[in-house]
């Protein structure tokens, strides 16, 4: 029988932000290739749901608190992964927040709030995991996922673009430092897909029509159309891939300008 290159058997990996949204999908996901998966995110009763989930799916999961503005969080929920699992060997650095605000408007704290989140929060994670994969002597593995406003920009969302484009940057910069390590650090920069994070505007008639106007397929991403790209950068199969940022976003960033 042909192997599965898209095999996560026998690794584990932490996702972060797992308890809603796209991290919740990816836990599963990688829950259903076969790693042994830690769910991390500040909200535990929706991550203990989640686990019995992926629990009751027959596969291997831990659910850890985890706020990743915060360095000793971040420790302890790779300590209480490492008792019980070993080393993370892939890291889906997920977890962020959101604010539509015009630039004129945003405040200091509101500045601080989002590259707290979405940009220290990635780089102190994946640190956190890299130190730790080095010091074991394993190979690694990191996925960021960014954002097509890092890549262009969009409306009333300057903290989050200056965020995300960080993100894409740090990505690189990663790959670059932690090649010759054996750790492999790339993006994924989603287009649109429905989370709490933006539900309401997708659910009116405003985001809908955006949707079908600047998107040229017309449509919000699934979340199982994440799958496939995140399976290529966390597997065996994207062995030879490391600082690649892939967009999946039925062509938003190729949208007619
Ligand atoms: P959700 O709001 O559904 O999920 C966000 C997750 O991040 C939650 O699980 C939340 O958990 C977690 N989180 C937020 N702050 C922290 C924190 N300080 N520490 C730990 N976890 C935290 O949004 P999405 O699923 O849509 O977003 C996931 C990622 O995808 C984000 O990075 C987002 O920017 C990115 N993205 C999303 C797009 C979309 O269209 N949905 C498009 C492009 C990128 P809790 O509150 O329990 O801590």
């Amino acid at each position: 029988m042909e192997k599965n290159i898209f095999s996560l058997s026998g690794k584990t990996i932490l996702v972060t932000g797992a308890s809603s949204g796209i991290g919740a999908h990816y836990a599963k996901t990688v829950a259903r290739y076969g790693a042994r998966v830690v769910i991390g995110a500040r909200r535990v009763d929706r991550l203990e749901q989640l686990a019995s989930e992926i629990r009751s799916m027959g596969s291997e999961v831990l659910a850890v608190t985890m706020d990743v503005t915060d360095r000793a969080s971040v420790e302890a929920a790779f300590d209480v992964a490492e008792s019980s699992f070993g080393v993370v060997d892939v890291v889906i650095n997920n977890a962020g927040i959101g604010q539509s605000k015009p630039a004129l408007e945003t405040t200091e704290d509101d500045w601080h709030a989002m590259l707290a989140t979405n940009l220290d929060g990635v780089w102190r994670v994946a640190q956190a995991a890299a130190q730790r994969l080095v010091k074991a002597q394993r190979p690694g593995n990191i996925v960021n996922i960014a954002s097509i406003l890092g890549l262009r920009v969009g409306t009333n969302l300057s903290h989050y673009c200056a965020a995300k484009a960080g993100v894409v940057q740090l990505t690189k910069s990663l790959a670059l430092e932690l090649a010759r390590y054996d750790i492999r650090v790339n993006a994924i920069a989603p287009g649109y897909f429905k989370t709490e994070m933006n539900d309401a505007y997708f659910d009116c008639d405003k985001g809908q029509a955006y949707i079908r106007e600047a998107v040229p397929m017309g449509r919000l991403g699934r979340l199982e159309e994440l799958e496939g790209p995140f399976l290529l950068l966390a597997s065996d199969a994207g062995a030879y891939m490391s600082g690649a940022v892939l967009a999946v976003d039925g062509g938003h960033l190729v949208g007619s300008l």
